[in-house]
C-alpha cells in the first residue's frame, strides 16, 4: 500500500527536497494535499507532476490564483479556502503521513491537528513544536500520533538513541547538538552591529528558507533546536549540549553513561533526514552523494563563544522559567528577524529585542491552541511595539 502524504510548506526548501525524494520513489508515496502561501507558479508546477486530492494557500489572494491557474491548466487539484483548511489537510481520514515544513508558529494549528488525528508526523518546522512544548507532546500522546524529527540534529539524536525510550534516562549522560556555527564563527563580535542581509543570508553549507537562514548566522536555531530536543526526547535541559562543527559532517551524538558515543554522520543534504522520517524504519534512496571520508580534509570541533552568539542561552533560561516562556521567545525571535530582514533592526538587535521581550511579556501557562495562539499574538504586539523604540 503506498503511503498518503500531505506537505505543509511544498514550496520551502524542505519542502521541495521532500518532494524531490518522493519522486524518486512512486511505488510507495502519492501526494493526497500541498501547501503553501504565496508561490503559485511553483504550486502549479507541483500540481502538475503529483497531482494531489486537494492544494491550500495560506493567502486568499493567492488561493484564489491558484484555482484559476489550475483550471486553465485542466489540473483537477481542489483549492480548499476554508479557514481551517490546513487543519482539513493535516487530519483528513486518508493521509497516512504529513510533513510539516511550515515555517514559524504558522505550523502548530496543523501539527497540533495531525498529532490529534494519530498521522505519523514528520515535523521540520520546530517552531510549532517550541511553541506548543507540552500542549503539543500531549496531542501526540493522546492521539497516538508517530512523531519523527526530520532537523537533521534530531534526526541524529533519533538515530543514535537507544530503541526503547525507556532505557533511555538509564543510559544516556547527555546528547550533543552539532552547529554549523553560522557565516559569523570568526567574525569580530564587536562588527556584528554593522552585518548585511546578504552577509547573514550566507550560509557556509546549506541553501535553506531565509528565516532557519538567518536564526542559523545568531545561533537562535540552535536554541530553537535546544527546547525542540527537550520535548522530543523528554530531556532535562541540562543534559542537552551544544558543539560547534563547521563541517556539518556528524549531525549530532549521544553520550552514553560508560563514556562511549553513537553519533550520526552523512552528506549535509536535508534529503538524507528526509528520506530516513518517511521510510522509518526502512532505508530508502534519499538522492544525496554518498559521503567520500578521502576527501575529507578534518572534522574540527569548538565551543560557541558567548560574546558572538548571545542568542543561544536564551532556550535554557526559557525552559527553566514560566511555562509558555519558550512561547514567548519563539515569537519575539520571529518578529525580530523579519524586522531585520525589513531592515528595520540591526543584526545585533535580534538578541536585544529577543531579551527585552522576554522581559515584558510575562506568560501564565498556556493548555490550549487558543491560549498558545493568544500568547503568540501578545508576544509579536508587544515586540513590534519594541522594534518601534529600538529605531
Ligand atoms: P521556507 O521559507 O523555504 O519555506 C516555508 C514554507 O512555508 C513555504 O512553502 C511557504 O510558502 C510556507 N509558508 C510561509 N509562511 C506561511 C504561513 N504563514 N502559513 C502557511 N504557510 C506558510 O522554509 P524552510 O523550508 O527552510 O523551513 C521550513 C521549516 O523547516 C522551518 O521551521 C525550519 O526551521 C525547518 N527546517 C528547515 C531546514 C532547511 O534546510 N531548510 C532544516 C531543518 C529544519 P511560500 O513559499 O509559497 O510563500
Amino acid at each position: 500500500m503506498k503511503q498518503r502524504l500531505t506537505v505543509l510548506g511544498s514550496t520551502g526548501s524542505i519542502g521541495t527536497n521532500t518532494l524531490d525524494v518522493v519522486a524518486r520513489h512512486p511505488d510507495r508515496y502519492e501526494v493526497f494535499a500541498l501547501s503553501a502561501a504565496t508561490q503559485v507558479d511553483l504550486m502549479l508546477a507541483q500540481c502538475a507532476q503529483f497531482r494531489p486530492r486537494h492544494a491550500v494557500m495560506a493567502s486568499a489572494p493567492h488561493a484564489r490564483l491558484l484555482a484559476e491557474k489550475l483550471q486553465q491548466n485542466g489540473l483537477d487539484t481542489e483549492v480548499l479556502q476554508t479557514p481551517d483548511a490546513l487543519e482539513t489537510i493535516a487530519s483528513h481520514e486518508q493521509v497516512d503521513a504529513v510533513m510539516a515544513a511550515i515555517v514559524g508558529a504558522a505550523g502548530l494549528a496543523p501539527c497540533l491537528a495531525a498529532a490529534h488525528a494519530g498521522k505519523r508526523l514528520l515535523l521540520a518546522n520546530k517552531e510549532a513544536l517550541v511553541v506548543g512544548g507540552e500542549v503539543f507532546m500531549a496531542a501526540v500522546r493522546s492521539g497516538g500520533a508517530t512523531l519523527l524529527p526530520i532537523d537533521s540534529e534530531h534526526s541524529a539524536i533519533f538515530q543514535s538513541l537507544p530503541e526503547d525510550p525507556a532505557t533511555w534516562a538509564r543510559r544516556v549522560d547527555h546528547i550533543l547538538l552539532t552547529a554549523s556555527g553560522g557565516p559569523f564563527r570568526t567574525r569580530d563580535p564587536a562588527t556584528l552591529h554593522a552585518v548585511t542581509i546578504d552577509e547573514a543570508c550566507a550560509h557556509p553549507n546549506f541553501s535553506m528558507g531565509r528565516k532557519i537562514t538567518i536564526d542559523s548566522a545568531t545561533m537562535m536555531n540552535k536554541a530553537l533546536e535546544v527546547i525542540e530536543a527537550r520535548w522530543l526526547f523528554d530531556l532535562a535541559p541540562e543534559h542537552i549540549k551544544v558543539v560547534i562543527h563547521p563541517q556539518q559532517i556528524i549531525h549530532s551524538m549521544v553520550q552514553f553513561k560508560d563514556a562511549s558515543i553513537i553519533a550520526q554522520l552523512g552528506t549535509p543534504d536535508m534529503r538524507v533526514p528526509i528520506a530516513c522520517g518517511l521510510a522509518w524504519p526502512e532505508r530508502i534512496a534519499s538522492g544525496a552523494p554518498l559521503l567520500d571520508f578521502t576527501r575529507l580534509a578534518a572534522l574540527t570541533f569548538e565551543e560557541a563563544d558567548a560574546r558572538r552568539f548571545p542568542g543561544l542561552h536564551l532556550s535554557w533560561q526559557a525552559l527553566a522559567a514560566a511555562p509558555g516562556t519558550t512561547a514567548v521567545l519563539n515569537a519575539a525571535n520571529e518578529v525580530a528577524v523579519e524586522a531585520f530582514l525589513c531592515q528595520r533592526l540591526r543584526f545585533d538587535q535580534i538578541h536585544a529585542l529577543n531579551l527585552a521581550t522576554l522581559e515584558t511579556v510575562l506568560p501564565s501557562k498556556p493548555d490550549t491552541l487558543q491560549d498558545l495562539l493568544a500568547l503568540d499574538a501578545q508576544t509579536r504586539a508587544v515586540a513590534r511595539e519594541l522594534v518601534q523604540r529600538f529605531n
